[in-house]
């Protein structure tokens, strides 16, 4: 039975859960509003089965040195909603468009951060976008071995550690499944996430539309978005968003992600996916129009064909060591867990998330000025040269 000695050793996948024949395994939600597995232990047969499948405990193997794209939809549309090139969202289309099932994150009820079984094409919409907050996976390990088993072509996108927990969970090698994990900063909580769309609709009214990372300014000046049912919108940067400069500070991830055990350049996927910043230094004569590109890792042979095979992405091989040492540092590397963590979710639950970042990493007069001056170049009309101009 799986018995925790300290939260660093769970990264709430889930397979634990998922695996128990007996479902005396719940995830429960802690002071800090992360999921951990409770045992009930009268009811536990001692099958050691969550032990088995706990990626944690038994990492999944990995495969080769893989091959790096830079790629991007030819879709503009979509495009322009998706956090990098929209490598994810194309893929999840191709594979509902011919029959199959797509399981990404979405943002449910209250903008909650949650997977979900997509298999009809207007749903495909729910997709576009990084959400940096732990994904509520509910049941959905069990929905995808049931989709798998039945011989639905799947394709899942997830954290490294939510695919190496469904891969455990699954077992057996399946050819009609193919596996997405992202290259992961590290996930700060929901109950994080809950408080911030708690005050922004206090503030604004009903919420209606969020984006982590918009790309109103264009995809190197990264800002957060929001709209509101008033017909209000904001944007802010990590420099003045509250929730993005909770994010990019570290201050608030799973305790596990300080040390995650899934940072390697190989792994148990199909496709690793990131952001291609460098995009222009990768490929001869490619000019950077600001709209922006992902680089895959294609991680098996499965993973490399059905990208090669992708009517709708654009592809240029590149090389995979350079795609690590200039945009994938986060692959291979874990966030430094900040002296603020220590204090960070009990100065949440007493004082809010306004005064939490006031108290421990404040935002200036300046930082407000330098973000209106964005605006105010953008509105202008001159932002992209400014930028151009500054390199
Ligand atoms: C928490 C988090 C941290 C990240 N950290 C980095 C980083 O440090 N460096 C880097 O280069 N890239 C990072 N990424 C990946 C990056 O933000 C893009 O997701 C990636 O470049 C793919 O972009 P895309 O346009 O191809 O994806 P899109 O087509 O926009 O699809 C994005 C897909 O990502 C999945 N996803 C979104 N939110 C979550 C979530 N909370 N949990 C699990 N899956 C989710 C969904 O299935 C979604 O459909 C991170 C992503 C997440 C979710």
């Amino acid at each position: 039975m799986i018995e925790l000695q300290r939260k660093e050793e769970c990264c709430g996948c889930t397979a634990c859960a998922s695996a128990c024949p007996v479902n005396c395994i719940e995830m429960q939600e802690d002071q800090e509003g992360f999921k951990y597995p409770q045992i009930n232990k009268d009811q536990c047969i001692n099958c050691h089965k969550c032990e088995t499948v706990c990626p944690v405990i038994n990492r999944p193997v990995q495969g080769e040195k893989p091959t790096a794209f830079l790629a991007r939809t030819k879709d503009t549309e979509l495009l322009q909603k998706c956090t990098s090139g929209g490598v994810f969202t194309e893929i999840a289309r191709e594979m509902v468009e011919h029959g199959g099932i797509a399981y990404g994150v979405v943002y449910g009820e209250k903008f909650k951060v949650q997977h979900e079984r997509i298999e009809d094409l207007a749903d495909i919409e729910k997709l576009p976008g990084s959400k940096y907050v732990q994904s509520d996976v509910g049941k959905i390990f069990s929905q995808v071995k049931k989709d798998v088993e039945d011989g639905k072509r799947v394709v899942f996108c997830g954290t490294p550690c939510q695919v190496a927990g469904l891969k455990n969970f699954l077992g057996k090698k399946r050819d009609n499944l193919l596996l997405i994990d992202l290259v992961c900063h590290g996930v700060p909580s929901p109950k994080l996430w809950k408080s911030y769309v708690e005050l922004i609709e206090e503030k604004h009214g009903e919420l209606a539309y969020a984006n982590f990372r918009s790309k109103r300014l264009g995809y190197h000046v990264s800002v957060m978005e929001e709209r509101f049912a008033s017909g209000k919108s904001q944007i802010g940067s990590a420099r003045t968003n509250l929730m993005s400069k909770c994010f990019f500070q570290n201050a608030a991830d799973r305790p596990i992600c300080y040390d995650c055990p899934f940072k390697t350049i190989s792994r148990c996927s199909d496709l690793t996916i990131f952001d291609g910043w460098h995009a222009t230094e990768y490929v001869d004569g490619l000019k950077d129009d600001d709209k922006g590109y992902t680089i895959i890792l294609t991680q098996s042979e499965k993973g490399k064909r059905f990208v090669e095979n992708a009517k709708d992405l654009i592809l240029y091989e590149i090389d995979t060591d350079r795609a690590i040492s200039l945009d994938g540092k986060m692959a291979v590397a874990s966030v430094l867990r900040p002296a603020s963590r220590a204090e960070f979710y009990e100065l949440l639950e007493q004082r809010g998330i306004e005064d939490t970042v006031q108290a421990l990493f404040p935002i200036s007069k300046k930082d407000y000025m330098i973000e209106k001056s964005k605006l105010i170049l953008d509105k202008a009309g001159i932002l992209q040269k400014v930028k151009r101009m500054r390199g």
